[in-house]
């Protein structure tokens, strides 16, 4: 008995030791329920510049920034563009790294080229090597949807992202109706209705807007209290399905606005204007789409036309690809042409004239001030009311796997980047607050096992006890039967 009670005691103690693989253990319970850990609603606000908040009225986007994270501002990868930097939030790898090169696919055998809605069909294209958030999590059990991101409407690895919706050809993409519909579908549908664990919401605002009007632009601003409007929105809609406190919002942008010079006194950049240079010596161009370009000379010409650019502007940056600034992590894929070009803020790339009239650009430098997202963070995971310094968006694939308890693929991110925007942890496993959490249970489990241990000590000393207690009584009464016996024999005898 005092064998089985020391068993007893040491599989109870031994329990502290399992803290972590319990811990764990529930974690995979709730990968495939998808019912207790806590869900991520991604944002992206396009072209939101990290200061689009200091010449506008935003009390939404203050009680956000009150009620859980906000960054100084973060850095998006090179080149500064939508599908790119968009690809590198979803699967946390530079652009070198996940091919997704630039908003235009392109053939440069058949001079074919598509621009930034068609090229989301093109599946060769997005579906390159990295996977992206939604298909690593629909893998480990979870439910994923996506709307109108980019990326959506492509099929990774024979998988696409399972709850989706891809905007039309002609999608009004500044509707503030459509958003408040679009917000009613992530929240009430899917979120809610659905349990979905993550979903990714894209607004092309206030992108158009900055583009057409400039990032300084009174429209620019009216478009800024709209996206205020939406914050609110999402956050009422969140309140009344009573997701409060189990989702966590992550709202970022792509890439911010600059201002592009113009007037007499601008040195505009024409390519064929720049002695030496001739588009007879290329074999394909990517030119007239903003301040970046991409070339491919003719066989043999490269160092022809790399020597003719180089220095041709003085605000024009020229390239060849492997020699690209390490820092700008768009160099290695094959994709990329063998001269790179970008220019000076302010500034745009033309091939033979001037006929790009945006008012606002970006595709510049991600070391550009302007170029620099904004960043907000609420929900049960993260911290309230704390402001942080900035950080590279490609740390913020694995701050989302995280939470949402995913293995996530290779990467070139690191949550050590982003850990302290997050709460310490209350319910499930996980790096963050680990070690707070498991004292806290060793604690529980130490007192249940002395608890135990005294319970076990007085069920056997009572038991013994009593066992005794029986069996001088059964001795007792056996000798009892038996003298009645002997009076019995001696009686009939
Ligand atoms: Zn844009």
């Amino acid at each position: 008995m005092l064998l089985l009670c020391f068993a007893v005691f040491d599989l109870i103690v031994s329990s502290p030791c399992a803290a972590a693989p319990l811990d764990s253990v529930s974690g995979l319970q709730s990968v495939s329920s998808g019912s207790t850990r806590n869900k991520v609603l991604l944002i992206s606000f396009d072209g939101f510049r990290w200061d689009y908040d200091r010449d506008v009225d935003t009390p939404s986007l203050d009680q956000m920034a009150k009620d859980g994270v906000k960054a100084e501002y973060v850095t998006p990868p090179f080149l500064t563009i939508t599908s790119p930097t968009h690809f590198t939030l979803l699967s946390g790898r530079y652009i070198e790294n996940h091919g997704v090169i630039h908003n235009i696919w392109f053939n440069t055998t058949t001079q074919e080229k598509k621009q930034y809605y068609a090229s989301q069909f093109v599946d060769s294209y997005w579906d390159n090597g990295s996977l992206p958030i939604w298909i690593t999590a629909q893998r480990q059990g979870l439910k994923a949807g996506s709307l109108h991101f980019p990326g959506t409407a492509a099929t990774y690895q024979g998988e696409t992202v399972k709850v989706r919706q891809v905007e039309p050809g002609f999608y009004d993409h500044a509707n503030e109706t459509d958003w408040r519909l679009n917000v009613d579908k992530v929240i009430g549908e899917w979120f809610h209705q659905q349990d979905l664990d993550f979903v990714s919401l894209y607004f092309g605002e206030p992108d158009m807007t900055g583009h057409k009007y400039g990032p300084d632009s009174p429209q620019r601003r009216e478009m800024v209290k709209q996206v205020d409007r939406t914050v609110g929105y999402i956050r009422d809609r969140i309140e009344h399905h009573g997701l409060t406190e189990r989702l966590n919002i992550i709202m970022t942008a792509d890439h911010g606005m600059t201002t592009v010079l113009r007037g007499e006194q601008v040195n505009e950049i024409i390519l064929s204007k720049i002695p030496g240079f001739s588009f007879k010596d290329i074999k394909f161009h990517l030119v007239d789409y903003g301040p970046s370009g991409m070339l491919l000379p003719k066989e043999g010409m490269l160092e022809k036309v790399y020597q003719a650019l180089k220095g041709g502007h003085p605000h024009l940056h020229v390239y060849k690809k492997e020699e690209m600034p390490a820092r700008l992590h768009y160099s290695k894929h094959p994709r990329l042409l063998p001269i790179i070009l970008f220019a000076d803020p302010g500034y745009v790339i033309n091939g033979f004239y001037t006929f790009q009239y945006n008012k606002g650009e970006h595709g510049f430098d991600n070391e550009v001030m302007d170029m620099k997202p904004f960043f907000r963070t609420v929900g049960p995971d993260f911290q309230k009311n704390l402001l942080v310094g900035p950080f590279e968006t490609v740390h913020v694939y694995p701050l989302m796997c995280h939470i949402l308890g995913i293995i996530p693929e290779i990467n070139d991110g690191h949550l050590d980047i982003t850990k302290h925007m997050l709460a310490p942890k209350k319910n499930t496993g996980g790096d963050n607050g680990s070690t707070e959490m498991s004292t806290e249970l060793q604690a529980v489990i130490g007192l249940s096992a002395v608890i135990g241990f005294l319970v076990l000590v007085f069920i056997t000393t009572t038991s013994y006890n009593l066992f005794k207690r029986s069996k001088a009584n059964r001795y007792k009464s056996d000798h009892i039967a038996a003298e009645e016996k002997t009076d019995q024999k001696q009686t009939n005898f």
